[in-house]
C-alpha cells in the first residue's frame, strides 16, 4: 500500500513492530507514545548503590515468545546479541535436599523427572504433542491468520483440539502425567499474569501459547545489555526508516470519521489526521477512546486482574548459587522455587489473591540470573543482578508499601545462595505498581486474563474477526493491536504484525 497516513498510538513492542512493517510496505507511520521514551513494559529503571549505578529490567527480562522471522525482518538480529542457556533448569520443591534439573533432552528428562518425582506418564508424548499445537500456531503468526477451533480441528483433529485449546490445563495436565510436581511444573504458564484456575476452560491453550515463540526455538533468553535494547533499538530502526515519533504525547480524543486525533504535549492539544488509526494500548484504553457505550460497558466487564509480581535485587558480588554444575553456564540457568507441595495448594494460592485481605500467597518463583547472562556475553556491570518473576500478589497495595512481603520474598531466594551478604539492593513491584507504572488496566501484562471467553479466537475487538480480526468494532480505519489482541503480551510483537498484514491486505 502506498503512502496511506498511519497514526500509530502507543511505543510498546506491539506499536514498535507493526510501525516498522507499515513503513517498510510503503506507508507514511507517525506513532503518538504517551511516555517520555518507547518501549512501553520493556523498558529498563536504574538503581544507584554507593554511587555506582546500574540498569535493571523495570518490567520484561527475558526473550522468548517473539517469531524468528520478526526479529530478522525488522533489522533487530543484525543489531543485537543474544544468549540462551543450554544448560538444565533447576526446580526446588519445598523439603527437597536438591533441585531437579529440567533437561532439554525429552530421554534425560524423562528419567530425571521418574528419579526425583517419580513421574511414570509420558512426557516425550507430551512434548511431541505439543510440538504439533505450536507448528498449527506458528502457521497462524505468519500467514496472519488468527486461528478458529474449525482450522485447529481440521489440522490437529478432534483429540488435540479439545485436549490443547479448548479443555483445562487440569485435564491436560492430568492425561500426559501423574506426578503433582510434574503437574505444577508444566501449569506455570497457566498462571504465570493472572489467577486463573487451572480447571477454566481453554486454559490449556496457554501452555502451548508460551511455548510458540521461535526466536530461540521455544525457549527463553537474555539480550545483551538488557531486554529493553529490543525497543529502544527498534524505535532508532524505526526512526531511520522514517517513522515520525511524538513521546510525551497522550491521545485523548478520536474522531474516527473525519480521521483525525487530539493528543496531548506539554499541556496544550494538537492534531493529526490519519487514513488509519492503529491502537496499540490495552483493550480498555482503546475501546474508551473509539468505542460506543455498549462497546465500552462490555470491555468494562472484561477479567483485567493480574497477580504476578517482581523483585529485582542487586549484588556486590557474583551470585554463588549453593545448586549447580561446572558448565560455564550454569550460573546463567533458569531457576524455579516452588512454595507449595501438591496442586490443590497451587491452585488455593493462585485464587487467594481475589480475597482482598490477603496481599501475598507464596506460590512459585522463576529466578532469571541477568548479571550471569551478561558476564557470557561479555558486558561488563557494576553488580550482579536478578529479577525474579512470582506469584502471587493483590491488586491492593505497592510494592513500596509492602516492606514485609519484600523481605520474605528476597529471604526465599536468598536461602538457595552462598553470599546472601553481598545483597545490596532490592525492589518489589507488584500488581498495583504494573497498573500505575505501565497503566496495565488489572496489573495483568496480557492487559486481559487468559481465560475462558478472553483467550484463542476471543482476544479480538472485532464486528467481523473472520474477515478482519484486529480492526476495531465495525471501524474500517481504527484497529488494535496490544496485548489484549491474540496471540498475547510479551515482548513478542505477534499482535503488532498481524494487525499490520491485516491492515495492509484490507487497505489493498
Ligand atoms: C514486571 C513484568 C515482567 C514481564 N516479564 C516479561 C518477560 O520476562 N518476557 C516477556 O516476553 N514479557 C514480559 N512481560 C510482558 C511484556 O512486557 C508485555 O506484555 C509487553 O511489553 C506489552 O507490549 P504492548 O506493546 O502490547 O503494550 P505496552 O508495552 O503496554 O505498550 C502500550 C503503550 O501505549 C502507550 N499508551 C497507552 N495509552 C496511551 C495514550 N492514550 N496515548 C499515548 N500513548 C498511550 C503506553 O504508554 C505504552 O507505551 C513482563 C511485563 C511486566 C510488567
Amino acid at each position: 500500500m502506498t503512502k496511506a497516513d498511519i497514526l500509530i498510538v502507543g511505543a510498546g513492542i506491539n506499536g514498535l513492530v507493526a510501525a516498522n512493517y507499515l513503513q517498510r510496505s510503503g506507508c507514511n507511520v507517525t506513532m503518538i507514545e504517551r511516555a517520555e521514551r518507547v518501549g512501553g513494559a520493556c523498558v529498563s529503571a536504574v538503581a544507584t548503590v554507593a554511587g555506582l549505578t546500574q540498569h535493571y529490567a523495570l518490567g520484561a527480562s527475558v526473550l522468548g515468545l517473539m517469531q524468528d522471522f520478526v526479529f530478522v525482518e525488522t533489522g533487530l538480529s543484525s543489531r543485537l546479541q543474544t544468549f540462551v542457556p543450554e544448560h538444565a533448569k533447576f526446580v526446588h520443591f519445598p523439603g527437597d535436599s536438591e533441585p531437579a534439573w529440567i533437561y532439554r533432552d525429552p530421554v534425560q528428562l524423562d528419567r530425571e523427572l521418574a528419579d526425583k518425582w517419580g513421574e511414570k506418564g509420558d512426557v516425550a508424548a507430551f512434548r511431541s504433542d505439543e510440538a504439533m499445537v505450536v507448528r498449527f500456531l506458528q502457521d497462524g503468526y505468519v500467514s496472519a491468520t488468527p486461528p478458529t477451533i474449525a482450522d485447529a480441528k481440521r489440522v490437529l483433529g478432534d483429540t488435540l483440539t479439545e485436549l490443547w485449546i479448548s479443555g483445562s490445563a487440569k485435564s491436560l495436565l492430568d492425561h500426559y502425567f501423574t506426578s503433582e510436581r510434574s503437574k505444577m511444573y508444566m501449569a506455570m504458564t497457566v498462571t504465570e499474569s493472572g489467577p486463573v484456575s487451572l480447571c477454566d476452560p481453554y486454559s490449556a491453550f496457554t501452555l502451548p501459547l508460551m511455548d510458540s515463540g521461535s526466536v530461540f526455538d521455544g525457549y527463553y533468553g537474555f539480550v545483551k545489555g538488557g531486554i529493553w535494547q529490543i525497543t529502544e533499538e527498534l524505535g532508532r530502526i524505526n526512526a531511520e526508516l522514517g517513522v515520525k515519533t511524538h513521546l510525551s504525547s497522550k491521545l485523548v480524543d478520536v474522531d474516527a470519521a473525519k480521521g483525525s486525533v487530539l493528543y496531548e504535549h506539554s499541556g496544550s492539544e494538537r492534531k493529526l489526521e490519519f487514513d488509519y488509526l492503529i491502537l496499540g494500548t490495552d483493550p480498555l484504553t482503546a475501546t474508551r477512546l473509539v468505542g460506543t457505550p455498549e462497546q465500552i460497558k462490555q470491555t468494562e466487564g472484561q477479567r483485567f486482574r493480574g497477580s504476578s509480581g517482581k523483585l529485582n535485587l542487586m549484588f556486590s558480588q557474583p551470585v554463588r548459587w549453593k545448586y549447580g554444575s561446572d558448565a560455564s553456564d550454569s550460573d546463567a540457568a533458569f531457576r524455579f522455587i516452588f512454595s507449595v507441595s501438591s496442586l490443590a495448594e497451587y491452585e488455593d494460592a493462585t485464587l487467594k489473591v481475589l480475597d482482598t485481605d490477603a496481599n501475598y500467597v507464596p506460590g512459585y518463583m522463576q529466578i532469571y540470573c541477568e548479571g550471569a547472562a551478561m558476564r557470557l556475553l561479555n558486558s561488563s556491570e557494576p553488580f550482579d543482578r536478578l529479577s525474579v518473576f512470582f506469584k502471587n500478589l493483590s491488586l491492593n497495595e505497592t510494592g513500596a508499601e509492602l516492606p514485609d512481603v519484600e523481605n520474605q520474598a528476597r529471604e526465599e531466594i536468598l536461602q538457595h545462595i552462598e553470599n546472601p551478604q553481598d545483597c545490596v539492593w532490592t525492589r518489589l513491584l507488584t500488581p498495583r505498581d504494573l497498573q500505575q507504572l505501565f497503566h496495565f488496566p488489572g496489573g495483568n501484562l496480557d492487559h486481559t486474563m487468559l481465560t475462558g471467553g478472553q483467550t484463542f479466537f476471543d482476544r479480538t475487538y472485532a464486528d467481523d474477526p473472520a474477515t478482519n480480526f484486529y480492526r476495531f468494532g465495525s471501524l474500517d480505519n481504527v484497529y488494535l493491536c496490544g496485548s489484549g489482541t491474540y496471540p498475547c503480551g510479551s515482548v513478542t510483537g505477534t499482535p503488532g504484525y498481524m494487525c499490520s498484514q491485516q491492515l495492509l491486505r484490507h487497505a489493498q
